[in-house]
């Protein structure tokens, strides 16, 4: 029984490389405005599953739905991303030689960014979002400085706001924080908390520490295990679950 607010429906979801099942029967439902964390030991499933919700690999079994009625199994890489679906991998991949505004302005929904560094004209609405993403992600004064000047925690910040400049219903975030101070990744659970509710935010993240910081008390985390759900609840549910800490302890 699936309520109506579900965003992003999972189900049965399988996919074996040579023989390997990957994803075993995998079910996942993140609802609209949700900000999800997913942890699992490596191997566990965590990147094949993104893969098969962004279009990269397509399941053997199973079926993906977004939104009311857009069939995920049906649409191609680019098509899902117009659907409104970003990701953000672990590295960030920002124009360095580009300024902070400039790497936003082209990352811009449809073809107009790119037109938009050319001619310098945006319009009022497009502005507006430009400066309203340049303050979510915290660099307004860094807006004219080259992305290649920026921190290493800046350029993740930058290229999550690429991504927004796109206007997506669901983020999908690759270990975020890989690599940053502990500044930084406090100012990126601010972000990401702070995405949540306009947008769904799911977070495959492997520091603890973070995680608890992101999902507080009440939040949902998802454990996978051998590609599918082994536990689902609050941090302190899944941290006291007999088999979580089974699997974590085997590590
Ligand atoms: P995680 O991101 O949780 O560490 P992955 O999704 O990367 O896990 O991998 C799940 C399992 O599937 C691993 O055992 C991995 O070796 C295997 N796997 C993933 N992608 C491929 C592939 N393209 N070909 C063969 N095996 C793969």
């Amino acid at each position: 029984d699936v309520s109506h607010n579900v965003l992003l429906y999972l189900e049965g979801i399988s996919v074996s490389f040579d023989g390997f099942k990957a994803i075993n029967d995998l079910n996942l439902y993140i609802n609209d405005g949700e900000l999800r964390c997913i942890i699992g030991p490596n191997g566990a499933g965590k990147t094949t599953m993104m893969d098969i919700i962004t279009g990269k690999t397509t399941p053997d079994s199973g079926s993906a739905w977004f939104g009311q009625n857009i069939n995920l199994l049906a649409l191609d890489e680019p098509a899902i991303a117009q659907a409104g679906i970003g990701r953000k991998f672990q590295k960030p991949t920002v124009f360095e030689f580009l300024s902070v505004v400039e790497n936003l302005e082209l990352s811009m929904e449809g073809d107009r960014g790119l037109w938009s560094i050319i001619s310098s004209k945006l319009s009022g609405e497009q502005r507006d979002h430009l400066d309203k993403v340049a303050e979510m992600i915290g660099l307004v004064e860094q807006r004219a400085l080259r992305a290649g000047s920026l921190s290493h925690g800046q350029k993740q910040w930058l290229e999550i706001g690429m991504l927004l400049m796109q206007r997506p219903r669901l983020l999908l975030v690759d270990e975020p924080v890989a690599g940053m101070t502990h500044q930084e990744m406090d100012r990126t659970a601010e972000l990401l908390v702070s995405l949540a509710g306009a947008h769904s935010v799911v977070v495959v993240e492997h520091d603890m520490d973070f995680v608890r910081n992101l999902a507080g008390r009440d939040r949902t985390v998802t454990v996978l295990h051998q590609g599918s759900v082994l536990a689902e609840g609050t941090m302190e549910q899944v941290q006291n679950n007999r088999k979580v800490v089974e699997v974590y302890l085997g590590e």
